[in-house]
């Protein structure tokens, strides 16, 4: 990861077949696209590779959230939610929604914790999204099971977990709806790009025609196609799907050299007694774009962090310190501010979020270090960085 380190050949001839026929649009010009429909194969590939029935790919991970909270109805007022580690992506669309995040406590996979999912549903959720953070899976069985016993609709986020199964099953496909984000640095990239996936025609279509404003694209006179709903425009461009479609194709690969890379560094780190690893549900299906590890302490975990930065060993993330995806310094949140005047500010089960308290998840985020794992790593450079790993976290 990211999927651009090994771009070729294969996306720069999806794009000149793209500007051969210059229709950027994804939609109509039958006569001059010379049957050239990037955005629609990608979505058959989509659909096929997760082993759902209906795929529908958008500008961005952001607008998948946005469109599948509006197919599922999900809005005004209505509580949804989210975990307190994700990128904050998650918790905006929930709130340009119009309806309230609520926050739950993490577990020792870095995901949705089901036990303390429960704990916050009031008789204002509607919603849950799980995130299936830096590569790996949720306790997705067991959050499903609480969803369908409250009457729930889960959507994941699965935006970071692309290519990733849990018992053989896509990421994605457990909930009504599933949401991947093909950005600039994600696991299969198209510079900006997302999708959704469903096995709900109904829903499809609703999510289809939302994220173009409304149009329920039947024959091909746009015209003279009806509008059923408002809608908005959420829509990818033929030259970034074309260069998606590319990356899918490669996804494979991609996977068998993270898992390659991860497993060499993770059976050599066994030997570092002080480090505990994330609690992994289902290891073959881990897409291992990251290795995530524990050490003991707050104080043990930040100057470990410095020290691998010292010396060279880059893309390790101590996320309690950044301020993107974990609560914590979520400070524009807590506050409040937004250009727009928030839905939010209207609604009475607003939570404080300056005074979100969540015990479980700091005291986890606080030892916790992730690393990238790199499509373009030789063996020579896995091993050298296994050695300074080694000698910075031995004791
Ligand atoms: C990247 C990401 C998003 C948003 O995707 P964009 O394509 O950048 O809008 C949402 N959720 C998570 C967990 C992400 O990592």
């Amino acid at each position: 990861m990211p999927g651009f380190e090994i771009f070729g050949a294969e996306e720069r001839k999806e794009v000149m077949d793209v500007l051969e026929t210059g229709v950027l649009f994804r939609y109509g010009f039958d006569g001059v696209r010379k049957g050239r429909w990037k955005a629609k194969t990608f979505e058959i590939e989509l659909a096929e590779r997760m082993g759902v029935a209906y795929g529908h790919l958008c500008a961005s991970g952001t607008a998948a959230l946005s469109i599948a909270l509006a197919a599922c109805g999900v809005g005004a007022g209505d509580e949804v939610v989210v975990p307190p580690f994700t990128f904050v992506a998650t918790v905006e669309a929930v709130i340009y929604a119009g309806a309230v995040p609520v926050f739950s406590e993490i577990d020792d996979t870095l995901c949705l914790d089901p036990k303390s999912l429960e704990s916050v549903i009031t008789d204002r959720t509607r919603a849950v999204i799980p995130v299936h953070m830096c590569g790996a899976q949720a306790r997705i069985g067991e959050i499903k099971a609480v969803c369908d016993r409250h009457g729930l609709i889960l959507i994941e986020d699965a935006c970071q977990a692309f290519g990733a199964t849990l018992d053989g099953k896509a990421l994605g496909t457990f909930g009504r709806m599933g949401c991947f984000s093909f950005d600039a640095v994600k696991t299969v990239t198209c510079g900006e790009g997302g999708a959704i996936v469903t096995d709900d025609q109904a829903l499809y279509l609703k999510a289809d025609a939302f994220a173009d404003h409304g149009h329920d694209h039947q024959g091909s006179d746009r015209g003279a196609e009806g509008h059923e709903i408002l809608g908005t425009n959420h829509r990818i461009c033929e030259l970034n799907a074309a260069v998606g479609l590319a990356q899918l194709r490669k996804l494979d690969k991609i996977l068998e050299i993270q898992r390659t890379h991860k497993n060499t560094i993770k059976t050599a780190l066994k030997q570092c007694p002080s480090i505990t690893f994330r609690h992994i549900p289902d290891d073959a299906g881990d897409s291992a774009t990251f290795l995530s590890f524990m050490l003991p302490d707050e104080s043990t975990a930040r100057e470990k962090t410095a020290k691998l930065a010292a010396s060279g060993v880059d893309g390790c993330f101590y996320w309690y310190g950044n301020n993107w995806h974990y609560l914590r310094q979520w400070d524009h949140l807590k506050q409040l501010s937004s250009a727009a005047r928030l839905p939010l500010e209207l609604l009475e089960n607003r939570p404080d979020y300056r005074k979100i308290h969540l015990p479980k998840s700091d005291a986890l985020m606080a030892r916790t270090l992730s690393m990238q794992i790199k499509l373009s790593w030789s063996e020579q450079a896995v091993e050298r960085r296994i050695r300074s790993m080694i000698d910075i976290l031995k004791d």
